[in-house]
């Protein structure tokens, strides 16, 4: 095994925020089939749309955590630049 300065925190908040992010791309997916197909109505709109928002938050929450994560790390730098470490 070589040194490295990742760990087994960085696989689960990085899983959380694909898992997070796949739910809100399957929500959109929906909405944007629904309005290429004609069938969105402004009332079906705004019942998905709270969702649709609440998961964008989720996933973005959740990316969030896993970067402050990596900047612990010495990996990435607060403008999301990933360092290249030796
Ligand atoms: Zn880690």
């Amino acid at each position: 095994m070589i040194h490295t300065k990742i760990c087994a925190e960085c696989e689960r908040l990085l899983g959380d925020a694909v898992t997070a992010v796949r739910q809100h791309e399957v929500q959109m997916a929906t909405g944007i089939s629904l309005n290429v197909n004609g069938r969105l109505t402004e009332q079906l709109r705004k019942e998905l749309a709270p969702a649709v928002v609440e998961s964008f938050n989720v996933a973005q929450t959740a990316w969030d955590a896993y970067c402050e994560h990596l900047i612990a790390h010495g990996l990435l730098t607060r403008a999301g630049k990933a360092i290249q470490s030796a």
